[in-house]
């Protein structure tokens, strides 16, 4: 019997999973193992890598800020990697969400974390911070059907409650939670929102804009984001957008929220912010609600650090990053993997055993018709086996196949990817 490892994976029941694949080398769109076998990865590793796998300028920007530096306290001591991404952060958001100088919608001020749960754990803690110091105290969070936001505590409080968190619930806040805003239902969502805020109690609506990825992949119109945006504005309720996924081009623009045209109080970015190879994450926060910590008060701090709170080696990458989407043709890079997506999907969309087949900018997503659906159910794991033994890695939501590769992915690679998908219908169902 082989040693087993003391290492205890992530979403992963070991009683059952087949042993980890051990990953020797990445490249491009492409996983290799020590014995030579590569792996498209079609799912960006859990939607981290946009434009490829080690993108060259990041690598050796990791490399370079490594001769200076490794971690800094963050806590009255900066350094050049995280100032000169703040302000690049600041600039490349605020022009991409068409917000100009002097605009108080400006997103002006950037904290930094480390993964994208402590994005959004931020970003909700600015948001009750913000009415708390401002002295009228809001408590609640209105949140999405479907919602995911991360596995800390007030993000899986935001996130819909289900198998993932039912051992936890007795550590989770209630938050009022308002239908997916699916087509033909736009009306339930609007009017739960609306009554939601009714009170003037709610201190943030949360959002994934249109997508919500771990829910399912499931999409919606930019006009219901810039709706639910414009109650919020009428009814003075915050609105954090959780772009964590959404970012960085993948649904077609750097971020979601400006195909709708909205202004959100909080941003949370993470996963792409490095081009997918080191963590960090980013809240981004209006002057009102730095303005609401900002006082010679201690109490009205805002009370959240971390030890590695922006590593430079980090913020090094995410800077190289900048430059990679200021100087380098980025958009028109997704504009034909975006392309490349719905010519291979125009084929499922009259294909009886699929539905929901859906795209929004790169992500891709379709739905096979199994008996079984839902995660705990055969469908996923079968698929993703399928799948793995023809050297694709993709990781379906119970009967949701969705194809979330890097931006580097050729007409090639998505050709074998639904020859695959197309294979997979064929001998599961
Ligand atoms: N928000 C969204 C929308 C996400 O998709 C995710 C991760 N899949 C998170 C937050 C949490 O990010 P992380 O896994 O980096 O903590």
């Amino acid at each position: 019997m082989t040693p087993r490892s003391p290492v205890w994976h992530p979403f992963t029941q070991h009683a059952i999973a087949p042993p980890p694949l051990e990953i020797a080398r990445t490249e491009g769109a492409y996983l290799s193992t020590a014995d030579g076998r590569r792996i498209f990865d079609g799912i960006s590793s859990w939607w981290v890598v946009t434009h490829s796998h080690r993108e060259p300028r990041i690598m050796t920007a990791i490399r370079k800020a490594t001769e200076d530096l490794d971690q800094v306290i963050f806590a009255g001591f900066t350094h050049r990697p995280a100032e000169t991404l703040a302000h690049g952060l600041v600039d490349l958001v605020n022009e991409n969400l068409a917000i100009p100088d002097g605009d108080p919608a400006r997103l002006a001020h950037v904290f930094y974390s480390d993964s994208g749960s402590t994005a959004v754990e931020v970003g909700l803690k600015m948001a009750l911070g913000y009415w708390f110091n401002i002295g009228r105290p809001r408590r609640k969070i209105v949140a999405l059907e479907h919602a995911y936001h991360g596995d800390t505590v007030g993000t899986m409080s935001a996130g819909a409650r289900g198998i993932f968190n039912a051992p936890y619930a007795p550590m989770l806040f209630d938050v009022e939670r308002i239908p997916f805003p699916a087509r033909g239902r736009e009306h339930d969502t609007l009017d739960a929102l609306a009554r939601a805020v009714a009170g003037g109690d709610v201190a943030a609506l949360i959002v994934e804009p249109l997508v919500l990825g771990a829910g399912g992949m499931l999409m919606y119109a930019p006009d219901m984001l810039a709706r639910m945006a414009d109650v919020c504005r009428t009814s003075g309720t915050l609105l954090i957008a959780d772009e964590v996924m959404t970012g960085w081009g993948r649904t077609g623009t750097l971020l979601a929220s400006s195909q709708a045209g909205v202004r959100p109080d909080i941003l949370c970015l993470a996963k792409g912010i490095t081009g997918g190879t080191i963590p960090l994450a980013a809240t981004l926060a209006t002057d009102a609600i730095f303005e609401a910590h900002y006082s010679e008060d201690r109490r009205r701090t805002f009370f959240h650090s971390s030890s590695y709170t922006a590593n430079p080696i980090a913020c090094a990458a995410a800077v190289a990053n900048l430059d990679i989407w200021r100087n380098e043709p980025v958009g028109q890079r997704i504009s034909a993997l975006a392309d490349a997506q719905e010519s291979r999907l125009a084929h499922f969309r009259d294909d009886a055993r699929f539905e929901n087949v859906r795209r929004m900018g790169t992500i891709a997503a379709l739905d096979l018709k199994a008996r079984d659906a839902g995660y705990l159910a055969g469908i996923g794991p079968r698929l993703y086996a399928f799948f793995l033994e023809r050297d694709i890695l993709l990781r379906p939501l119970g009967n949701t196949i969705y194809v979330m590769p890097p931006f580097c992915t050729t007409g090639d690679d998505l050709d074998r990817v639904y020859d695959t998908i197309a294979a997979a219908a064929e001998a599961l169902v």
